[in-house]
């Protein structure tokens, strides 16, 4: 370790940064977001450091840099562009054994700046001693995509209660009882700002640990269910709610649209359990899994466990996530429903195919493409131009719905595209018409899972536009700056 991560208080503490500059009021505004009260050495001002000069936020002396700006300072920071001026600032501060930073130069610096997330008053604060910003800068948007936007929130409720808590309960309960708080309900309704039902469950278990430290046995907590959507496939279309949840589920309830790169972002101690299709060979016909589904998410609630309910897309487009709340509801188990994307917004993302188009389609509609439901479903509705049908787990059944559609007076010449695997590897995107679709589904031997997607939207191919060679896709810059000035 090359560096000895501390937090400085530098509340009402003279700071000195030489230079006027971009990333000089770059420094400016995080020492000032500390309480610092910072002095610049600067011939000239940016105009927003000018204003902060002239609302008297910081101190400006319009001099070339000396030695005595130094007196008094608890630290100092060198950010002009010119490498005599910044080494002498180096020299000078380190001959007062003062703190210095050089931007840009870790050799004249006594300190670095690390990139840092800021929940206040958490605050998480990353390195690479200099080697590597933009692998930091990866690291902390990791970290960053873990922690929910109201950790802060979170850390001012433990703090206001801690006093109590000590007086409630003696040294040897106090940490477990703690653990429990941030990784149970009260946490989870802190985070999703329930203020009053957080309150209420935090007095509820602070009973119940006074209760079971002074010898009298503590009913068992009950756990709660995330109904989480998995999006279509790709990770990375996880929501940030749905990652932090995974993060602190116990058990993980899974189907077959759930891809081993989802159940990855789950807590490593978690355990998986598939309860897919087929996931049982129970004689009881094709609710047998559902049932058992409903079983096990109540079971591991009453347990006391965290668990995961994921699935594919978003629970509640064609996912029976209602059918599996009301069982919830029913035995009183506290839940929490996290949306996905569902499967015809990823298709339509990643096959270049949108679903509204201000010209040709002003609605779009999602529909079950199996014909044991389809009897409710109103054909000449479907079939009416200027719109997009999305039909979910239709593979199998193209041609039927191909003829019911021409036969509620769609255009044998409408277009379709079918859209497999959408966002996973290996994703396919075939286009055809109503009439030719089925029969390329075959010939390209298309299999679950796959959209139909029905209208004339599905002709819309942007790739056939471009000339080859200019399609432009947008790279991610890369950025070589200090750790700390990606912050
Ligand atoms: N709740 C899910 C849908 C479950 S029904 C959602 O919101 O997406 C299952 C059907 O979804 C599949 O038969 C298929 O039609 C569709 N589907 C799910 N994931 C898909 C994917 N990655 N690509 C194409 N279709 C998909």
């Amino acid at each position: 370790m090359d560096h000895l991560p501390v937090f400085l208080r530098l509340r009402a503490a003279p700071a000195v940064v030489i230079g006027g500059g971009r990333i000089a009021q770059r420094k400016i505004e995080l020492l000032l977001r500390c309480g610092a009260e910072v002095t610049v050495i600067a011939p000239a001002l940016r105009e927003e450091l000018a204003e902060r000069a002239a609302a008297g936020e910081i101190r400006h002396l319009a001099e070339a840099f000396h030695p005595r700006h130094l007196e008094g300072a608890r630290l100092a920071i060198a950010a002009t562009d010119r490498r005599v001026v910044n080494t002498a600032v180096s020299e000078a501060a380190r001959a007062r054994a003062l703190p210095v930073n050089v931007v840009d130069d870790p050799a004249l610096s006594t300190f670095i700046f690390p990139a840092i997330i800021d929940r206040a008053p958490i605050i998480v604060a990353v390195g690479s001693a200099g080697n590597a910003p933009v692998l930091t800068r990866w690291v902390r948007e990791q970290i960053e995509a873990l922690l929910p936007g109201t950790l802060g929130t979170l850390a001012r409720f433990i703090g206001e209660r801690r006093k109590a808590v000590q007086e409630a309960l003696r040294v040897s309960a106090r940490r477990s009882f703690w653990e429990r708080i941030v990784a149970g309900k009260v946490a989870s309704r802190v985070l999703r700002g329930d203020a009053g039902g957080a309150q209420r469950d935090f007095e509820r278990e602070l009973r119940t640990a006074q209760l079971t430290t002074s010898g009298a046995t503590g009913a068992r907590a009950l756990g709660e269910v995330y109904l989480i959507g998995a999006g279509p496939g790709d990770p990375d279309l996880l929501t940030l709610r749905a990652l932090q949840l995974l993060q602190q589920a116990d058990v993980v309830l899974y189907d077959r649209l759930v891809p081993e790169a989802v159940l990855e972002r789950s807590r490593r101690e978690a355990r998986r359990v598939f309860v897919g299709k087929g996931a049982t060979q129970g004689p009881r016909g094709p609710h047998t899994d559902q049932e058992r589904i409903h079983e096990l998410m109540v079971r591991y609630a009453r347990e006391g466990l965290k668990v995961a309910r994921l699935k594919g897309g978003d629970p509640f487009v064609f996912g029976r996530g209602g059918e599996e709340l009301e069982t919830l509801a029913r035995h009183g188990i506290p839940y929490v429903v996290v949306p996905g994307i569902t499967a015809a917004l990823g298709a339509g993302a990643a096959s270049g195919i949108p679903l509204t188009h201000r010209k040709l389609a002003q609605s779009f509609t999602l529909v079950t493409g199996h014909p044991l439901e389809d009897a409710a479903l109103d054909w000449p509705a479907l079939a009416r131009p200027h719109q997009t049908v999305v039909f979910y787990m239709g593979v199998a059944h193209l041609a039927h719905i191909a003829s019911r559609l021409t036969a509620a007076g769609a255009p044998p010449t409408l277009p379709a595209a079918l859209i497999e695997r959408a966002t996973l590897p290996g994703q396919r995107t075939l286009r055809g018409t109503l009439a030719t679709i089925a029969a390329l589904a075959r010939e390209a031997d298309i299999s679950p899972p796959a959209l139909l997607v029905v209208g004339e939207v599905a002709a819309f191919n942007v790739d056939a536009l471009a000339e080859p060679g200019e399609q432009t896709a947008i790279a991610a810059e890369a950025c070589g700056e200090a750790e700390g000035d990606l912050a």
